[in-house]
């Protein structure tokens, strides 16, 4: 079923989700499902599965010289998708990115999702790859989330990129998308990426999740700027908690976003990890409280390997 369907069957009830990390190449998925496993119990009705981009690895030649090669290190979303999605009865979710990926491999990629009954695809552009320095679009691939979201509604029309094909069964893809309540970092301008956040809504995008964030006045500005410029789509909110000590350090020069100074101090002043993790769950509780509260549609966890905690947050909260 499509998250816009979840959303308009829940009749204004918050609902709860989460998102995955593939294991690493060669990990076996049945740490992916322990981790899963206990989170059924709240009853989410799509997870998602992230994609990661493709990273440079040097295989030493022997002669002393060494040989630059691609990899990926976190392959198989979109058949973690069909595992999880029949092993659970839940919507699974793949994201798509624009960076290395051609256009052609991407219609694939959406072939593949049709036929196992995935219902619903993130739309993002990526991140530069780890020596690159920005974001370069890759040779005869999208470039920006809104060109992989036009991409993504013109299958759902029944055009393919270049051939004639007739189409029998059009794909129908519910398309979320990225947004950032404290501006994405390339951005000049909070208000140019909203502008650039409604062409991926007038390219065909269904809903938006946003980046974590802290501060929930950070998120219902940015609601409430992105209804003013005409986005009505449902926009739900990202969380994650806070973990080890040095998310501290981390998550702002990763995801260039703020912590709050009383969530700083408490995590300084802890005196280990095990402490750390204890104080970033009740941090997350009491935010997800004050968007529960505002009727927020669905409160999506970045869970990132462990879910102890997104499923202690959980408890208390449905
Ligand atoms: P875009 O919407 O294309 O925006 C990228 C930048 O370009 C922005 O600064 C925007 O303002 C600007 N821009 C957009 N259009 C134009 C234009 N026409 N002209 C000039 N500038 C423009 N990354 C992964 O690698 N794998 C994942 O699975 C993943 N999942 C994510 C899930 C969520 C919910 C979020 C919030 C992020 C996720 N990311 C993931 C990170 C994401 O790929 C990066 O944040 C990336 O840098 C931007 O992606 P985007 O889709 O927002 O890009």
């Amino acid at each position: 079923m499509k998250v816009t369907e979840h959303i308009k069957n829940a009749n204004g009830k918050t609902l709860f989700s989460f998102e995955v990390i593939p294991p690493k190449k060669g990990k076996n998925i049945n740490d992916l499902y322990k981790n899963i496993d206990p989170l059924m119990e709240f009853k989410p009705p799509f997870i998602d599965v992230t994609t990661s981009r493709e990273e440079h690895v040097y295989v030493n030649k022997g002669n002393g010289l060494l040989e630059k090669r691609i990899t990926r290190m976190r392959p198989g979303t979109v058949g973690i998708c069909a595992s999880i999605k029949h092993k659970y009865d839940v919507d699974a979710i793949p994201h798509l990115l624009c960076g290395g990926f051609t256009k052609e491999e991407t219609e694939y990629v959406l072939i593949d999702c049709h036929y196992l009954g995935i219902d619903n695809v993130m739309a993002l552009r990526g991140d530069a790859m780890r020596e690159e320095s920005y974001f370069t679009p890759t040779k005869g691939g999208n470039a920006y989330a809104s060109d992989l979201v036009n991409q993504i509604a013109k299958l759902n029309k029944g055009e393919y990129l270049h051939d004639g094909v007739i189409v029998e069964h059009k794909s129908d893809f519910c398309i979320g998308v990225a947004g950032y309540p404290e501006k994405h970092m390339e951005s000049p301008s909070l208000v140019t990426d909203l502008k650039r956040l409604k062409a991926k809504v007038d390219a065909g995008a269904d809903y938006v999740v946003t980046q974590m964030f802290f501060d929930n006045n950070k998120y219902f500005e940015f609601v409430k700027k992105a209804r003013e410029i005409g986005i009505d789509i449902p926009i739900i909110p990202g969380i994650k908690p806070i973990a080890v000590k040095r998310h501290l350090q981390l998550l702002p020069q990763v995801f260039k976003i703020d912590l709050p100074q009383d969530l700083i101090d408490a995590v300084e002043d802890a005196k280990d990890n095990k402490a750390v993790r204890q104080i970033g769950t009740e941090f997350a509780i009491q935010q997800s409280k004050e968007l529960l509260a505002a009727g927020v549609p669905v409160l999506h966890y970045y869970s990132m390997g462990k879910s102890d905690n997104i499923y202690a947050i959980a408890k208390e909260l449905f």
